[in-house]
């Protein structure tokens, strides 16, 4: 590894910096995650950190001045530092800081520091590394941690004695398994271990935060390592509760069911492979949620779940609650799935056009995410089952876009309206009308009649007749 790094200041804005702070004799650093990522060559960062010893606001204002349009600098003064954005980048700065911890609180006291003293607050040994932006030592690397080692090392380690840095922010402990899981690096031993004896100060962190990085867990591309991760540290029981409640395999009468926390990490993996959907990844996650409440034993047929997937959707709604998340349509639509999760699996037994029907009309424009979501809930091991399965929803799929082209299902709108019924049969608004509307959808989706207007308005007379109405 090369101890120079103007490679990594190749964008233009770092010689900017590096005048703005020659102009009022700052030391200045670019520090943190886009020098990691640098050198891990996972593309350039949006957002650079840039610390100077002394004041970050006053930096930012000068460079700003020397940029082109001189963009707006926003100034967060409680916090001590501002931001601007250029050229597509974020750039944010702060001044050099010295933090301590009180118990009861993430937030530190903060005092102006070194650029020593800003590094040793940093998480991670790896997020603690700097490059210089000083005109005479511009591109050095400033590694005092080892940080460098550990990125070949593919570790996480934190700067100084693990438990002093989680407990005093229990943030870090998410943000450990986060980083461990989109880099898929370890987690050293004495760090999981201090995670462990620490999970339940996890407490004194907004409900945000957590989301904010199981968020990103998800968006991994395995995240099974960071919930196995979290279930090691016992973090999970204070995160997910509903989650822990998956775990375990029962044994009665010598009939066992399967562990539904692994094979749920199994399925979310799974379904990472084929979305970049974060709310789909949710539903994978959720999708088995409702079967601890619902586990029974039956001396006849064995272990059953039953209704789960509707208890489940419930509960979809208790945790988004529980965890600040939206209560909007991305939340209904995870409660959908989870309500839906079973439908194909059992239509892959036997595909009869009107459960395919009635499958494109309850999910609507969902049904692909749907498909996609039961694909990646088969998690058998036996290859001769695996192939059956998927080549059944092969035909699942099939039969969908048949029925799709046919009979436009999706999205349903009746092809007689509530108000030509009204007229066909001088009717006021009454119950007649639904009656009819629903027996026409029934008609439609059992396939007696095809979803057009002729036939639609034949199946009405002949209703309403049936009803005792008489045509107007
Ligand atoms: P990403 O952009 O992927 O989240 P990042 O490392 O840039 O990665 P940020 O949250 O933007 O993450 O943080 C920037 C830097 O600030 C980190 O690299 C780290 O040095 C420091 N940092 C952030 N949060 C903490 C924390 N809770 N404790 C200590 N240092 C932190």
């Amino acid at each position: 590894m090369p101890s120079n790094y103007k490679t990594a200041l190749k964008n233009p804005v770092f010689r900017v910096i590096s005048k703005a702070a020659k102009d009022l004799q700052l030391e200045t650093y670019v520090i943190g995650g886009f020098v990691r990522d640098h050198i891990l060559e996972r593309g350039s960062a949006k957002d650079i950190d840039i610390v100077a010893v002394g004041s970050g606001i006053e930096l930012a204002k000068a460079v700003s001045k020397l940029l082109p349009g001189t963009p707006n600098v926003s100034v967060f003064k409680n916090y001590g530092t501002a931001m601007l954005k250029t050229g597509g980048i974020e750039l944010e700065f702060v001044g050099a800081r010295k933090e301590s911890y009180a118990e009861d609180s993430r937030n530190p006291s903060v005092e102006n520091g070194t650029l020593q003293d800003d590094q040793n607050r940093r998480d991670f040994t790896i997020n603690a590394l700097a490059i210089s932006l000083n005109e005479t030592t511009f591109g050095d690397l400033l590694d005092p941690f080892g940080g460098i080692k550990d990125l070949q090392k593919k570790t996480i380690r934190t700067p100084l004695d693990p438990d002093i840095t989680y407990s005093d922010d229990p943030l870090r402990m998410l943000r450990a398994i986060r980083f461990a899981t989109q880099l898929d690096f370890m987690i050293e031993p004495a760090s999981l271990e201090a995670i462990t004896r620490n999970a339940n100060r996890i407490k004194i962190i907004s409900k945000e935060r957590i989301v904010d990085e199981i968020n990103k867990i998800l968006m991994a591309s395995v995240p099974s390592k960071g919930f196995a991760l979290l279930h090691k540290t016992k973090l999970l029981q204070y995160i997910f509760p509903e989650l822990l409640a998956l775990q375990g395999i029962e044994e009665k009468e010598g009939q066992r069911h399967k562990d539904n926390f692994w094979h749920t990490l199994e399925v979310v993996d799974n379904i990472s492979e084929t979305t970049d959907n974060l709310w789909l990844r949710w539903a994978a996650l959720l999708h088995d949620i409702g079967k601890a409440p619902t586990k029974r034993f039956d001396k006849k047929i064995g272990w059953t779940f039953h209704a789960h997937e509707f208890v489940g959707s419930k509960m979809v709604f208790k945790l988004f609650k529980r965890l600040k998340m939206p209560l909007n349509d991305k939340m209904k639509f995870v409660q959908k799935m989870v309500l839906m999760s079973s439908r194909p699996i059992v239509l892959a037994s036997e595909v009869t056009d009107s459960a395919v029907r009635r499958l494109v009309f309850d999910a609507g424009d969902y049904v692909e995410d749907l498909m996609t979501l039961c694909e990646a809930d088969i998690t058998t091991k036996n290859p001769k089952k695996f192939k059956k399965y998927h080549s059944n929803f092969q035909l699942v799929r099939s039969k969908i876009s048949e029925v799709e082209e046919r009979d436009r299902i999706r999205n349903f709108q009746p092809p007689v309206s509530g108000e030509e019924i009204m007229k066909t049969f001088n009717l006021k608004p009454s119950r007649e009308i639904g009656i009819i509307k629903e027996a026409i959808k029934e008609a439609i989706l059992e396939g007696e009649i095809p979803n057009e207007y002729e036939p639609a308005k034949a199946f009405m007379l002949k209703k309403g007749k049936a009803l005792g109405l008489t045509e107007a």
